[in-house]
């Protein structure tokens, strides 16, 4: 199914530290003048610059996904950690086809891989949009049994201002996918999920806005401005059943598309920020009876 584009959704959104962040660079610094801990940075066109990997944002996802399928049902997510019988990339170790492994991976494992499975979701690296500004806080950690520090006393230099903005894409997806996507930003917009380091001492809150949804989708069914259709809708009964995938998969009565471009054999629909509210609903709306939660 990877050997063709049915469908892929890209997300661009910015990101602001609500209260102060500290995605860690590798390792404690060993100049003194610098903070034992510091911020991530990279060399951007600009010159060095803080940054939000991807991959950390992506971590930060994966494992609230995980959370959410596991409290629906325990077997919506495998054990994360290769070295244990009931992870996904060792079940299916011997297994040759793909389309096989797919269908028995978890639903943490067909959003973001495992060892036998790529991922259909990626972030890219998030920078900033403007000047940030970080400050140095300084923290111990307390041992929980003799209650003396047991740690530091450390400094830390954590983000206090500055907008951000990257991008996620998910590309030949299950409308479920997008529904989990959608219910992981809101948790985050909710302060209920946190990013980086020091989450108990208050550090990782953000908000996310989404700023624009771009949706290709290939053209052969014929799929209708205002709505989102899932990968079980492009392909045949047999695929469909090879890889476990929905009949009926889509979400329908969206607004209509700000722009509408024909792409050939896909076609693209571009919604605005305002549109994002209706499309979070519905496609969350959407998990109600696929992950058998009753309320
Ligand atoms: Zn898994």
């Amino acid at each position: 199914m990877h050997k063709r584009l049915w469908n892929s959704l890209k997300l661009e959104f910015t990101l602001e530290p609500v209260s102060p962040i500290l995605i860690k660079s590798g390792g404690i610094s060993l100049n003194p003048a610098l903070p034992d801990m510091q911020f991530v940075r990279t060399f951007a066109a600009g010159g060095e610059t803080v940054f939000i990997p991807g991959s950390s944002l992506k971590g930060v996802f994966r494992s609230f996904t995980e959370k959410v399928l596991r409290t629906a049902k325990s077997d919506l997510a495998c054990e994360p950690f290769p070295s244990e019988e009931g992870y996904c990339g060792r079940k299916l170790e011997r297994e040759e086809d793909t389309a096989k492994i797919y269908k028995n991976s978890c639903r943490a494992c067909k959003i973001y891989g495992n060892t036998r499975l790529r991922g259909r979701l990626s972030f890219t690296d998030i920078y900033p949009n403007g000047p940030t500004k970080t400050e140095t806080r300084y923290g111990v950690a307390i041992s929980r049994l003799s209650h003396a520090v047991a740690v530091g006393p450390f400094d830390m230099e954590v983000l206090v201002s500055g907008q951000f903005q990257g991008a996620l894409v998910l590309e030949n997806f299950e409308v479920w996918q997008l529904g989990l996507i959608a219910l992981t930003l809101q948790a985050i917009n909710e302060g209920i999920l946190k990013i980086g380091f020091g989450k108990n001492r208050g550090l990782g809150q953000v908000r996310m806005r989404v700023q624009q949804v771009i949706i290709a989708q290939a053209k052969k069914n014929g799929v209708a401005a205002g709505e989102i259709w899932g990968t079980g809708m492009f392909v045949g009964e047999r695929e469909r059943q090879d890889y476990g995938l929905r009949e009926n998969d889509r979400l329908a009565n969206l607004p209509q598309p700000a722009r509408t471009a024909d792409l050939g054999v896909l076609v693209q629909h571009t919604y605005s920020a305002e549109h994002w509210p209706r499309i979070e609903e519905t496609s969350i709306a959407s998990l109600g009876n696929l992950l058998e939660v009753r309320s």
